[in-house]
């Protein structure tokens, strides 16, 4: 059976762990080429070699316009054009509230770090793409987050960056349209590596271990504020993902679908 993403050509960003890799490794089921970009060399080089064929890996860091631009010219090099950009490469707050920053240094790190990454990544990675998405009339999708529609899906300046990221993906939308295609995917908690953009002291545990899913109790926390009383997985955005990457969502742009099992339909 033909996959629904042959002979697409893809980059993904944040693809070397968690939702990320899950989306690369489903794209290039589904059929395409796939650009695993990842600020980790190694963790680039271990999915891209997973995948094998049709797949190549790019240490870079979104968060340097250099960085997007060679990511977009390894497409077109190796694969002869773009179809799909998929901005997903993403750092955590640690849950923090405003209140609990330290000093005002820490506040301004944690700002400016979180959203160069979740924030100014996905518009430099949009940057770069649009011309060659232009020439394939392609698509861009990117990961947001329950984060960005309601409270308490992280600290006060992860939630500001994905309201941040609602905005990118609804006005994109406008402004390149009818040529591209803008999405969204926005997860609920889901078991990965996410890591805090900053080191957060000892009273975060290891500052070698900071995984967001270190947190005693998270999968309690997420299953009792869930209707459909689960944790989804990576393997559950990515097939959200692949469909609208896909030409089956050819009618759809400025959607983010709530990959999140029912929690924005809960009662009070
Ligand atoms: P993850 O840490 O497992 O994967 C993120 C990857 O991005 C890592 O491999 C990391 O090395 C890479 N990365 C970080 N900074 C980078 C940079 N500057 N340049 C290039 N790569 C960089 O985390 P994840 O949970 O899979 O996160 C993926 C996306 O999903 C993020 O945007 C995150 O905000 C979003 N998200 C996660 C959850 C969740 O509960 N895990 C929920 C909603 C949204």
């Amino acid at each position: 059976m033909a996959g629904r993403l042959d002979g697409k050509v893809a980059i993904v960003t944040g693809a070397g762990s968690g939702i990320g890799k899950a989306i690369a490794e489903r794209f290039h089921r589904e059929g395409a080429a796939v650009v695993v970009v990842d600020l980790k060399a190694d963790r680039a080089e271990a999915v891209a070699s997973e995948l094998g064929d049709r797949a190549v890996p790019i240490a870079a860091d979104v968060t340097r316009p250099e960085d997007n631009q060679r990511a977009v010219a390894t497409a077109v090099q190796r694969f002869g054009k773009l179809d799909i950009f998929m901005g997903n490469a993403g750092v955590f707050d640690g849950f923090l509230s405003l209140p609990q920053y330290q000093t005002p240094d820490q506040l301004v790190e944690m700002f400016d770090r979180l959203f160069a990454v979740n924030v100014k990544g996905y518009l430099l990675g949009a940057y770069a793409a649009v011309p060659e998405l232009l020439k394939t009339q392609g698509t861009l999708l990117f990961t947001a987050s329950t984060a960005g529609f309601y409270t308490n899906q992280g600290g006060i300046i992860y939630t500001m960056s994905k309201h941040a990221v609602v905005g990118l993906i609804r006005e994109l939308a406008y402004e390149l349209a009818p040529k591209i295609r803008v999405n969204g995917i926005a997860p609920g908690g889901t078991f990965t590596d996410l890591r805090n953009a900053i080191p957060l002291g000892a009273e975060f545990g290891d500052p070698d271990k900071r995984s967001l899913f270190d947190m005693p109790g998270l999968d309690q926390f997420i299953i009792q504020s869930t209707p459909l009383r689960r944790v989804n997985r990576p393997e559950d955005h990515a097939a959200v993902a692949a469909f609208l990457a896909s030409d089956d969502a050819a009618g759809l742009t400025g959607v983010i679908v709530h990959c999140d099992g029912g929690y924005g339909i809960r009662g009070a």
